[in-house]
């Protein structure tokens, strides 16, 4: 959901080694001219952003390489395809724009794009728990809803298919780079192990809580409006669980007084909606302080709160004699991502200052690194991988 019809919802309801050798010595341009062929990148996370920057400038002929923390590729857009018979997003899930992102994404109209998506109906059925009475309405009712769900696919399934080919041989993985120094002509990475990797420009992929928890240095640092930016962006916490029952007892979304605050926000949905299943999976999405009590339990108490919050709301313990099994992902517990995303409130102009290049050699990509217009997103990580490798390419 977009943070504008998360509202709707919300609140019409009531509420280097093999790589050094891969590039050849470099002719270097700090003076804001166009990288050529002849040139390197180093990006720097296996994300939706650091996919998409590497797909553009392979289709552009430069030479890239993505140094990715992790063992995968993906980042946030994570999926479980062992829970249910259809892939189930622990992280983005939703496509907050028109499915015309897909073939944006790809930049090639030669590719025909077979993924299928499909949007909400005005009938769908939504709840609203107001700590006592549970009222029912429809989508309809309460503002509509544009956002689409993938059909037996998700957005990794979407990256996996139409991307990663095209970038899958320069990823390497179980990386994480800790400095980066661009005061020479080239830039240099370094790993956590202390090796190091040169290229002529470097795309920062990486979610801003790793760079708010210092674990990536800039030599020389960075500007000070840049590192002040970093610094004071807020960035909510994140968790979903997803609960599979033998009865769909709930509506298609369950809101609740604090579904949408400026503290963050929480939200119950079936998540096996247009789905070819027979599987009833709800799944629960929430950030920030909203996701905290879910967050601060584990194991069997996580569930038996999650369990008895459902029962709360639709009585007769229907959620616990319903339930069969319940996986979860909490995202602050995540070494490479620490967090969810910005928070929807944040000023635009501070989101801008993060999405600015530095010194014609330092580019950023992602979801915090915008031209301020919008952010936390997948669409908006691709749009700004496009934006920083159309600045480096021209
Ligand atoms: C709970 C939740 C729900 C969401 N729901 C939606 C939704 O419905 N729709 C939507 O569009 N978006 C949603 N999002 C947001 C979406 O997932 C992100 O916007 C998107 O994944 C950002 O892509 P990215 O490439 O910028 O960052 P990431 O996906 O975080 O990728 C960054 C990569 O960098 C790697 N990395 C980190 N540190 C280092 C390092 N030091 N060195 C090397 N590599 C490193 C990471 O391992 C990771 O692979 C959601 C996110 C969360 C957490």
């Amino acid at each position: 959901m977009t943070r504008s019809e998360f509202v709707k919802v919300c609140g019409l309801l009531g509420v280097s080694l093999p790589f050094q050798s891969f590039f050849t010595s470099c002719s270097n341009d700090d003076n804001g001219n166009p990288i050529d062929s002849s040139e390197s990148v180093i990006i720097i996370g296996a994300g939706p952003a650091g996919m998409a920057a590497g797909h553009l400038l392979a289709q552009r002929g430069v030479n890239f390489r993505i140094l990715e923390a992790s063992s995968t590729y993906g980042g946030r857009i994570r999926h479980t395809t062992t829970f249910a018979d259809f892939p189930i997003s622990l992280g983005g899930e939703w496509i907050h724009v028109a499915n015309s992102i897909l073939p944006e994404i790809v930049n090639n109209p030669s590719t025909q794009i077979t993924t299928q998506t499909q949007g909400y109906s005005n009938q769908d059925p939504v709840g609203y728990f107001d700590g006592n009475t549970l009222t029912m309405s429809t989508i309809g009712a309460t503002g509509g809803e544009t956002d689409l769900k993938f059909v037996g696919s998700s957005w990794l399934d979407f990256f996996e298919t139409y991307i990663l080919p095209n970038v899958q041989s320069r990823i390497t993985y179980n990386t994480p780079i800790s400095a980066i120094d661009y005061t020479g002509d080239r830039v240099t990475v370094t790993d956590t192990n202390g090796q190091t990797y040169t290229a002529d420009r470097v795309i920062v992929a990486v979610p801003v809580k790793i760079l708010q928890s210092g674990m990536v240095t800039f030599t020389p640092s960075l500007p000070s409006e840049k590192q002040n930016a970093i610094n004071s962006v807020s960035v909510w916490g994140g968790f979903k669980a997803f609960f599979k029952f033998s009865e769909e007892f709930y509506p298609t979304y369950l809101a609740f007084e604090d579904s949408q605050t400026e503290a963050g926000q929480k939200l119950y949905y079936d998540a096996a909606y247009a789905q070819n299943t027979n599987s009833n999976i709800l799944g629960l999405f929430t950030v920030g302080q909203q996701a905290e009590p879910y967050q601060n339990l584990s194991g069997n108490a996580q569930r038996d709160y999650i369990l008895n919050e459902l029962d709360t709301v639709f009585g007769s313990n229907i959620a616990t004699s319903n339930y069969i099994d319940h996986v979860v992902q909490n995202w602050n517990e995540e070494t490479f991502a620490k967090g969810a995303y910005i928070v929807d409130h944040e000023d635009w102009r501070k989101v801008r200052t993060l999405g600015e290049s530095v010194a014609n050699k330092v580019y950023f990509a992602g979801d915090a690194y915008t031209d301020g217009e919008d952010w936390s997103s997948v669409h908006t990580a691709a749009r700004s991988a496009k934006r920083a490798v159309q600045e480096m390419v021209g």
